[in-house]
């Protein structure tokens, strides 16, 4: 494990403007590393090193397959170190090793699929009569800047990267301060299946700094962002002065809504990954479980024994099975979630099993259930994106979906019954970019995902994904 990791500018490995910055191993609390900060010369660098790739046609006169093959290519090199990397990734996140490992097949999932996805990017032709010939093209916007959250790193890098790159566009990636180590891999690799110096570039950095120039930088084409909402207007807003697309995800306060006729054995499992997978810093995490009153006991009874069959611990120490939930990503974070747990106490809610800060060193919670929450308390509207599930019992179908729809997010939702009718009517009413039912996290690559209200705008995974890379051009051709 080195020391202090640097930039990747162009091809090269450099130091920042801005200095250096710590790297806390959030399992121990101890530091872990350097990494370079970037400064706004540093990163007007990486977009012009984009610009030029862009501009020189490098990756756009390629025919797609070639490029699509290269994308291909670094999933299937990033596997190859599956280990040394998911190693650092549970180092600097505080995720179990074996959470890590899944993590980067997940990753190298976006380069098979995108890869694979280059050369179906076809355009159409508009018939016009028959003086004319018409047909539309899609062409990569030119700069794509990516800037990437800390709850799944490699992850949500792969998702923007792969398909960035299989539709054309030069990448410059702003990572998290808090995790920059593990996406080292992601310039190394460029180089090695051969793209040209440029068309990846990584870079480290503080938001404020780094992230805002990036995301103000009049030379970045395309902005894909995933974070929390106030950084996600900032980004917006720079977008908007610039005139340039972009996409948001933006976190959410996603709810299941538990029928009387749920099979509640088989939901246990949805409970184990739907909340406490990665501590439950998911973006789409099942942070409310609705209800009906009828089950309400039993759910709870079922979610403690969840929780409770948890052991929680530093992530190295967790190399087999699944039965580990690792550190929150940073003190900060865990101690936010923590008084939100408290803040629900005094307003009326009670923990189930939970709701502490453990007695260890690193950023522990104990995985948390409370009950006895209302719709209106701050831990069913905000996101605590932390191991905290709420329950909230309902009378009827149309109460659940009232208080489903009632934050200000919609990203995702699920809804857990017997009878598929009640299930599609959940579906179609509930305010959120993708409907879980019977099975938290079902899904993939293959299926968009994106949020309705302020979990943001623009999709992720799926084909709908790729056209937020490329932008239309017509050609009208009058023949004589
Ligand atoms: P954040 O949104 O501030 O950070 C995410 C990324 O944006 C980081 O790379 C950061 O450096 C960068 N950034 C910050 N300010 C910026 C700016 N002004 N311009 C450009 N880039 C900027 O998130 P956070 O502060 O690390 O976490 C706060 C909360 O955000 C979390 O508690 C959680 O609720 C939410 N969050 C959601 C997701 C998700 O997957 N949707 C991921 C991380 C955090």
């Amino acid at each position: 494990m080195k020391d202090y990791w640097q930039n990747y500018i162009d091809g090269d490995w450099v130091d920042g403007g801005a200095g250096r910055l710590d790297v806390i191993n959030p399992g121990t609390g101890e530091k872990l590393a350097e990494q370079a900060l970037a400064d706004a010369a540093d990163v007007d660098r990486a977009v012009q090193a984009a610009k030029r790739v862009h501009e020189s046609g490098a990756l756009t006169d390629m025919r797609p397959v070639e490029r699509g093959r290269m994308v291909q290519e670094i999933g299937r090199k990033f596997l190859e170190k599956r280990n040394e990397i998911a190693q650092i990734l549970t180092l600097e996140q505080g995720k179990p090793l074996w959470e890590a490992q899944r993590e980067m097949d997940g990753a190298a999932r976006y380069f098979e699929y995108y890869g694979n996805q280059a050369e179906t990017v076809e355009g159409r032709s508009i018939p016009l009569g028959s003086g004319y010939f018409d047909f539309t093209h899609h062409e990569p916007y030119g700069v794509s800047a990516q800037i990437i959250p800390w709850n799944f790193p490699l992850e949500i890098a792969a998702r923007s990267l792969s398909a960035g790159l299989a539709t054309g566009n030069a990448c410059v990636i702003k990572t998290s301060e808090m995790t920059p180590l593990s996406s080292w891999i992601f310039g190394e690799l460029a180089e090695e299946v051969g793209l040209p110096k440029g068309a990846v570039n990584i870079l480290c950095g503080l938001g404020h700094e780094a992230g805002a120039a990036l995301a103000g930088h009049p030379d970045v084409n395309q902005i894909v962002f995933t974070g929390s909402v106030k950084t996600g207007i900032a980004i917006a807003t720079a977008a908007a002065r610039n005139i340039v697309p972009s996409v948001l995800e933006l976190g959410g306060k996603s709810a299941a809504i538990v029928h009387d006729d749920a099979d509640l054995e088989a939901f246990e499992r949805d409970i184990r990954w739907g909340i406490f997978f990665n501590a439950g810093q998911v973006c789409s995490a099942m942070s409310r479980v609705l209800v009906h009153e009828s089950r309400e006991a039993e759910m709870v009874e079922r979610a403690v024994k969840v929780a409770k069959s948890l052991s929680v611990g530093p992530g190295v120490e967790r190399i087999e099975g699944t039965g580990g939930m690792g550190a929150m990503a940073s003190e900060a974070q865990r101690d936010r979630a923590a008084d939100m747990v408290a803040e629900a106490e005094a307003q009326g809610a009670r923990v189930a099993t939970g709701g502490r800060k453990m007695n260890i060193p690193g950023a522990f919670l104990e995985p948390t259930v409370m009950t006895q929450v209302t719709p209106d308390m701050t831990i069913a509207q905000e996101e605590v994106f932390g191991p905290v599930l709420s329950v909230i019992p309902f009378r009827d179908e149309a109460e659940a979906i009232k208080i489903a729809n009632g934050t200000q997010y919609g990203l995702v939702g699920g809804v857990f019954t017997r009878d598929l009718d009640r299930a599609n009517r959940a579906a179609q009413k509930m305010r959120a970019g993708q409907i879980f039912v019977n099975e938290w996290f079902a899904g993939g690559v293959e299926t968009p995902f994106g949020g309705y209200g302020k979990s943001g705008y623009g999709r992720e995974k799926g084909r709908e994904a790729l056209w937020n890379y490329v932008q239309t051009k017509n050609v009208a051709i009058k023949l004589r």
